[in-house]
């Protein structure tokens, strides 16, 4: 996903005071006294880093996101699809604390207790199919890790002969080398200055940039890059493409689930950004009534601190033999007790329910603003409590970066916390609050949205 470098350090705008239950606007944005803070991070970054509209974050809470100067956010962004339980939850909190205080903050892949209770929970809460957990730190990292694992299992079956790996176009993996080989964004890899030939993307059926949503075209596009099924160790894909919230027919999956299985090839579902009940299911592969080899986990597994995970069957996971796939951090107790209490608090407070029930709300505003403003949003994709409007030249399907950009800004003023847009031409308003947001807050912030883009539309 590139996201567009805006100039942080614009002249501040004027903006009028907002004053709602879920916001308040007292400054302007950026506001005054936040410069020299912006300016220290500007000088001291890479320029990468300075991609997110110019607001200090000092802290959040629930639904919401504070600065210093007295502003309040109702937050649309999860950080990035992080905060599933909401921010700062008590019981995230409090196991934080507790395990810090206990004296152990660190063992490495030695045993501990934290990392035992962690795997346990998660393969409770994950399809009777798994038994193995291996925990990480980043989204990267474990999709790299299910590269690895894919790519290992197929020389278990067919030696060298089984090592074609395969993704989807506009996919994003991570930003380390082997998840940006399978990732789909052919700009975000060219600092790599040479191909792997044995990495190969193929159209993902949204329905709205590839048309021509039948399996099909699966097996046609391996045909033109000349790759014989049986070569193929795994398919990798995401739960839903998170650069514009858009699934794949299900199918398509279920197909596609059949020609891995007749291939001895792994299906590995990303469910980094789809998990933990963003999209109504506990898991994102849900939607699909199918089983993956391998599934990855982050972001929302702690609503917090950094933790990842490759879930997979011993047949698969044992692959490698003592001290062969191990991280320094993997499931540092820390991140681990927050893992474990905000998988008890997403199961204790029916989360993902509310995710299912509030996403329909969601999903009906985002389709209702779609249909106001067909002209320049192209198309709404979504399921659960994200979602993505796909931003466009008017009356055309070429993305609109600058005024999917103009709308994030807008809304921030309002007090509607967005990230910067993502996906296709980078073109994508993403939607994607905490899952234990109430419908008066989704009808709230899907006003502002509306009038975001109105204003948007009239600065063009
Ligand atoms: N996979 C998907 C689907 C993601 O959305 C992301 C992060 N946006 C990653 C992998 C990489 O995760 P991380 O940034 O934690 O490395």
């Amino acid at each position: 996903m590139s996201l567009p470098i805006i100039n942080n350090l614009n002249t501040p705008q004027s903006v009028p005071e907002v004053q709602t239950k879920y916001r308040r606007i007292v400054t302007s944005i950026p506001v005054p006294e936040s410069m020299p803070i912006l300016e220290a991070l500007r000088k001291t970054e890479p320029a990468s880093f300075s991609g997110q509209p110019p607001v200090v974050w000092d802290r959040a809470s629930g639904i919401q996101i504070y600065d210093k100067w007295g502003n309040m956010w109702l937050d649309w962004s999860s950080g990035v699809l992080v905060a599933n339980v909401g921010h700062s939850n008590i019981d995230v909190v409090n196991a934080i604390v507790s395990q810090a205080q206990s004296g152990l903050l660190h063992n490495y892949a030695f045993p501990s207790e934290i990392r035992a209770q962690l795997n346990e929970e998660l393969l409770k809460i994950s399809p009777k199919e798994f038994d193995r957990v291996f925990l990480l730190t980043t989204g990267s990292e474990a999709t790299e890790n299910a590269i690895k694992l894919a790519k290992a299992h197929g020389k278990s079956v067919d030696g060298d002969a089984k090592t074609n790996f395969i993704s989807f176009d506009q996919s994003f993996h991570g930003r380390t080398l082997g998840a940006q080989l399978a990732g789909g964004v052919t700009s975000l890899k060219e600092w790599i200055g040479t191909t792997d030939s044995t990495f190969f993307q193929v159209p993902f059926p949204d329905g709205f940039r590839t048309k021509d949503t039948s399996f099909e075209l699966f097996e046609r596009t391996l045909e033109n890059y000349s790759i014989q099924s049986n070569t193929v160790c795994g398919v990798m894909l995401e739960s839903y493409q998170g650069g514009g919230a858009s699934f794949a027919p299900k199918k398509y999956v279920q197909e596609l689930r059949k020609w891995c299985d007749h291939n001895s090839a792994l299906l590995i579902f990303d469910d980094v950004q789809g998990g933990f009940g963003r999209t109504g299911t506990m898991f994102g592969f849900e939607h699909y009534d199918i089983i993956p080899d391998l599934f990855c986990s982050a972001k929302g597994f702690a609503s917090s601190l950094p933790i990842s995970a490759v879930v997979g069957r011993s047949e698969i996971m044992d692959l490698f033999g003592p001290g062969e796939m191990t991280s320094t951090h993997s499931g540092n107790p820390v991140c681990a007790a927050a893992a474990l209490a905000n998988l008890k608090v997403i199961q204790q407070q029916n989360v993902v329910e509310n995710a299912k029930v509030v996403g329909k709300l969601l999903q009906q505003q985002l389709s209702t603003i779609r249909d106001e403003f067909s002209e320049v949003i192209g198309a709404h994709h979504g399921k659960g409590l994200v979602g993505g409007l796909h931003v466009v030249k008017p009356g055309s399907e070429i993305p609109d970066g600058a005024l999917a950009m103009r709308t994030v800004r807008r809304a921030i003023e309002k007090g509607l916390m967005l990230f910067a847009p993502v996906g296709f031409g980078g073109a994508t308003i993403k939607v994607c609050p905490p899952l234990v947001i109430s419908k008066d807050a989704i009808l709230e912030g899907a006003a502002v949205l509306r009038e975001a883009i109105e204003e948007a539309l009239e600065t063009r």
